[in-house]
């Protein structure tokens, strides 16, 4: 038999217990044991890797162990299984203020990358009082622990019992996934910006494009979809949104015959958050020697809502050195008459919902008509996107819209793709 073979844990604790137990026999209140599982560790281990699990395990342990008395004892017990032993308690409500510091530091615990909070865990107390010590044997003792442990997973948790189980779900195990691999993509440069072409309903040019996001991914080419979320919840966002900044202003320098042409593109809620919002823009915009107002920063409506003040002096600040601002997915959101107000943006696009039924659904004709009038009459350019088919674009032209984006007329494309469209309109200008 090994060495290791012959240490056990499981032998390891119920020799501690008994140490405890002895020194608690004939002690006020006697011992008290907690147990504590974290039944998530197969989904974080998956979602962030072992090493940074193990890391986050040992930060725990130490967070724990200084929340303790001297005297009391933590010990590593199985995978993602801390035991706390609280001997010779003078009185019942130190074992709960233990109890009630550690599940509090077991709450606002804040795994890496991780929100406050999304730790499940689960914790029993047992309580053995001094008299009951004699007689215990500390094996016994562990085992109504487990059983306590195993009786918090039911619904109705016994008293000294608690879980606490944000679901932990394939979506979020691959969503943590996302968020790890992201920062080391950006630093490959996997990353690349795609354009999807804007046409005025005028006069058919192409007014511009938004930039969109593409990942480069070694297993083939990933959408927005898959990762903006992650990216947004993990904050690789910020990183990612500065490398489109960068990427979208430096290729339109270079955008052949049409210095009139502009750029979209997206900003979420947690870069607007950032206290260098403002400035990083306009050093981007300096660095690549683009005229502010040659740049569009799109934001959701309902992020738009969210803080109409902080949010609009932001934006305010974009619009006074020259930047546009546009309101994209409108319609899903809640934005009023009074907000639009108070919002002032240059562009409202109307969210592709409404878009797609539109030679279909009555409603949808009547809801359009009135946004496209309300955003005229806050002096607005509007702009639909999803328009995928002819009867879909003629009836925009037939409501006023002035600007289209969708299939129809051309979906998102590498750089070199739009750089070529717009060379080839560039030529028929010069020839007309
Ligand atoms: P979005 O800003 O609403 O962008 C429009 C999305 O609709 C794009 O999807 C585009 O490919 C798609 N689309 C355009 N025309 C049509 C059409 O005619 N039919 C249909 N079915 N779809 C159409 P994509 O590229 O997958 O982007 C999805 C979302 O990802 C974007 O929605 C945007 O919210 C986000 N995103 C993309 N790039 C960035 C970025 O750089 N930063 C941030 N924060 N978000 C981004
Ligand atoms: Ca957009
Ligand atoms: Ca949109």
């Amino acid at each position: 038999m090994t060495q290791a073979a012959l240490h056990s844990p499981a032998r390891d604790r119920v020799e501690a217990i008994g140490r405890a137990a002895g020194q608690s026999a004939g002690v006020g209140c006697g011992l008290a044991l907690v147990l504590i599982d974290l039944p998530g560790l197969l989904d974080w281990r998956v979602g962030y890797g072992v090493l940074r699990v193990e890391h986050a395990l040992d930060t725990l342990e130490r967070q724990l162990a200084g929340l303790l008395r001297e005297g009391d004892q933590l010990l590593r017990a199985g995978d993602g299984e801390f035991l706390v032993l609280l001997p010779a308690l003078r009185h019942p409500a130190e074992s709960q203020l233990a109890v009630r510091r550690l599940q509090r530091c077991l709450r606002d615990h804040a795994f890496p990358g991780l929100e406050r909070g999304a730790l499940e865990h689960r914790l029993a107390v047992i309580h053995c009082s001094a008299a009951e010590l004699a007689g215990a044997q500390p094996d016994w003792l562990l085992q109504r622990a487990y059983d306590a442990l195993a009786a918090a997973a039911l619904p109705q948790a016994p008293e000294g019992a608690s879980a606490a189980r944000p679901a932990v779900t394939a979506a979020l195990a691959e969503s943590l996934r996302v968020s790890r691999e992201l920062p080391g993509a950006l630093d490959r440069g996997e990353f690349e910006l795609w354009y999807q072409p804007k046409f005025a309903l005028l006069d058919g040019a192409c007014v511009g494009a938004e930039g969109l996001l593409r990942w480069l991914h070694p297993r083939g080419l990933r959408a927005p979809g898959s990762f903006i979320a992650a990216a947004e919840r993990s904050g690789s966002i910020v990183a990612l949104t500065r490398a489109a900044l960068h990427m979208g202003l430096q290729q339109l320098a270079g955008w052949p015959g049409a210095p009139n042409t502009h750029l979209s593109l997206n900003f979420s809620a947690v870069c607007l958050q950032e206290p260098t919002f403002v400035p990083d823009v306009l050093d981007a915009l300096a660095i690549w020697a683009v005229p502010p107002a040659r740049l569009t920063i799109e934001i959701t409506e309902s992020l738009a809502m969210r803080d109409v003040d902080a949010g609009g002096r932001l934006l305010g600040a974009l619009r006074d050195a020259g930047a546009r601002v546009s309101l994209d997915d409108f319609g899903t959101g809640y934005c009023s008459l009074g907000y639009l107000r108070r919002l002032t943006a240059d562009e409202l696009k109307i969210d592709r919902s409404f878009v797609t039924g539109l030679t279909r659904e009555q409603g949808d004709q009547r809801l359009v008509a009135g946004i496209i009038d309300l955003a005229h009459h806050f002096g607005m350019d509007v702009v639909a996107e999803g328009v995928e088919d002819d009867a879909t674009l003629e009836c925009l032209v037939a409501l006023g819209c002035d600007i289209v984006q969708g299939y129809f007329t051309g979906r998102p494309m590498p750089p070199a793709d739009f750089q070529a469209a717009l060379a080839v309109q560039a030529n028929r200008e010069n020839v007309s």
